[in-house]
C-alpha cells in the first residue's frame, strides 16, 4: 500500500480481512497504520526505492492510495518491471491530473457537466467572468491537494482567483491554466466504481461533509466524514450515474488510447436538472473509503485481481449503514497545532477507529496532522450508527484542542 492517510488505513483494515492476505507493508504508513501492517520509511513518489521494495519482498500487489505519484507514473514504473499494480498510469490518471482534459472529455463525450471555459490570459478570463457573472466557479487545472477551487459568489472574487493563480503563480504550474465553470446548485455524493478499460463495476454511493463546521458552514476541508448508502438518492439516479457517466467516460478513455485500470472516482450532484459531474479521482476518495469498504462483502484482493483479468468481481454490500466522523485538529484547515497528546482510544465492539495524522510517542497517539483519525460504525439503521459514533466521540468532549461536526449523516 502506497499512502499515508485515513484512506490507506481503512484500506488495510479490509485487506488484512482476506484469507489470501498474509502480510501488509504500508509505505509510508502513519502510526495508526502500524498496529495493522508493517509502515516502511519510503516516500510515496520514490519509485525506484518502492521497485527495490517490492522485488525484494516479493510483493503480489501493490495498491496506490493517494493521486500524486498515480499522475506521476507510478502504475506505469512498476508495469514496466513487470510488477502488479492496481491503479491508473499516468496518461489515465490525466482525468483526475487534468481539470481542463477531463471537462474536454466530457464535452466531446456527451456526459452531463457544467459548462465551461479554459484560459491562460487573465485578461480574457476576466472578461469571461464578467460576461457570465456570479456564482461562478474558478478551478486551478493541476493538482492542489483540494486547495484549488474556488466557489465564487460575486464576480470579485472570482476575479481575485483568477489574478491569484494565472498572474501570482499561487499554485505553480498547476494554476497556469483555469478552468472557469458554471455554477451548479444541489446535493454533491460520490460513486466510486472498479475499472478495467470498458469493464465498470460501480461500488454504493456515499457523501462527504466538505465544509469544516456544523450545517455545512465554514472554510471547505478536505472532508470532515462521510456516510453510505445514501437513502435520499434513488436508484434513477444512481443508474443514470453508472449509464451516462461512468460507462461512458471508461469507453472514452478506450477511444483516446489512455485505457483506465484501478478505481475511478465521479464526484456528482444532483441538481433540478438531474445528474452532473463535478469532478473525477483517479483513488479511493479519502473518507469517503472509510465508510464503503466497510460495507463491502467482498474479499478485496478477490475484487482487485478479478478486475484486472477482466472479471466480474460480482460485488455484494452489505444491508447496513456506516458513518464516518473526522476528528480534526483546532484550527484546521488553518494554522493548528500538532504533538497534542489524543485522549486513550478504547477498544469499542461498535466502532473502528481509522488514523489519517498521529504519532506514536511515550505519553501515546499524538496528533500530526490537521485530520487527526477517523471515528466510524456500522449497523442496521443509519440513527444507530450515528448513536454509536457520537458516543465514543464523547472522549474528544474533555479537551478543547480538538473538534469534529455532530451532524454527519444527520440531513439525510
Ligand atoms: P477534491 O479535494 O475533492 O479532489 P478538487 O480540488 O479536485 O477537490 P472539485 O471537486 O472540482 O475540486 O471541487 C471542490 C468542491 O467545490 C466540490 O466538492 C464542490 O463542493 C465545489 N464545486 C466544484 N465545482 C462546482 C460547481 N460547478 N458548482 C458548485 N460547486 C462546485
Amino acid at each position: 500500500m502506497i499512502g499515508s492517510g485515513g484512506r490507506e488505513h481503512m484500506l488495510v483494515k479490509t485487506l488484512n480481512k482476506s484469507p489470501r492476505v498474509t502480510d501488509v507493508f504500508v509505505a509510508p504508513g502513519n502510526a495508526g497504520i502500524s498496529l495493522d501492517a508493517t509502515c516502511v520509511d519510503i516516500e510515496e513518489t520514490d519509485f525506484d526505492q518502492l521497485i527495490d521494495f517490492a522485488k525484494r519482498e516479493s510483493i503480489a500487489w501493490t495498491i496506490v492510495g493517494p493521486e500524486v505519484p498515480l499522475t506521476k507514473g507510478i502504475v506505469n514504473a512498476f508495469r514496466a518491471e513487470g510488477l502488479n499494480i492496481f491503479g491508473p498510469t499516468k496518461e489515465a490518471a490525466v482525468i483526475e491530473g487534468s481539470k481542463d482534459f477531463t471537462k474536454a472529455l466530457m464535452e466531446k463525450y456527451n456526459v452531463p457537466t457544467a459548462a465551461y471555459q479554459t484560459f491562460t490570459d487573465a485578461r480574457l478570463a476576466i472578461d469571461y467572468i464578467k460576461e457570465q457573472g456570479a456564482p461562478i466557479v474558478v478551478k486551478a487545472d493541476g493538482l492542489a491537494a483540494g486547495k484549488g477551487v474556488v466557489v465564487a459568489m460575486t464576480e470579485e472574487e472570482a476575479i481575485d482567483a483568477v489574478e491569484d493563480m494565472l498572474l501570482n503563480h499561487s499554485f505553480g504550474d498547476s494554476g497556469a491554466r483555469v478552468v472557469i465553470e458554471a455554477f451548479l446548485d444541489g446535493k454533491e455524493f460520490s460513486l466510486f466504481a472498479f475499472v478495467e478499460g470498458v469493464n465498470v463495476y460501480p461500488m454504493i454511493p456515499a457523501r462527504d461533509h466538505k465544509r469544516a463546521f456544523d450545517n455545512d458552514e465554514g472554510p471547505n476541508t478536505g472532508g470532515m466524514g462521510a456516510y453510505s448508502p445514501l437513502v435520499d438518492l434513488s436508484p434513477a439516479h444512481v443508474d443514470f450515474a453508472i449509464n451516462h457517466v461512468l460507462q461512458p467516460v471508461a469507453k472514452a478513455m478506450v477511444k483516446e488510447g489512455r485505457p483506465y485500470t484501478g478505481l475511478l472516482y465521479a464526484g456528482l450532484i444532483e441538481t433540478k436538472e438531474g445528474i452532473n459531474v463535478i469532478e473525477f479521482n483517479a483513488r479511493f476518495g479519502d473518507p469517503e473509503t472509510q465508510v464503503v469498504l466497510p460495507l463491502l462483502e467482498n474479499d478485496l484482493i478477490d475484487v482487485i485481481e478479478s478486475v484486472s483479468q477482466g472479471r466480474d468481481p460480482q460485488l455484494t454490500f452489505k444491508d447496513a449503514f456506516a458513518i464516518g466522523t473526522v476528528v480534526a485538529a483546532k484550527g484546521y484547515p488553518g494554522k493548528y497545532e500538532t504533538g497534542v497528546v489524543l485522549p486513550e482510544l478504547p477498544e469499542d465492539p461498535d466502532c473502528y477507529v481509522v488514523h489519517a495524522g498521529t504519532k506514536q510517542t511515550k505519553d501515546g497517539f499524538v496528533s500530526a496532522g490537521g485530520r487527526v483519525l477517523l471515528v466510524g460504525a456500522v449497523k442496521p439503521t443509519q440513527q444507530e450508527a450515528q448513536t454509536a459514533v457520537y458516543r465514543y466521540l464523547e472522549c474528544f468532549d474533555r479537551t478543547d484542542d480538538f473538534f469534529y461536526r455532530k451532524d454527519i449523516g444527520f440531513k439525510s
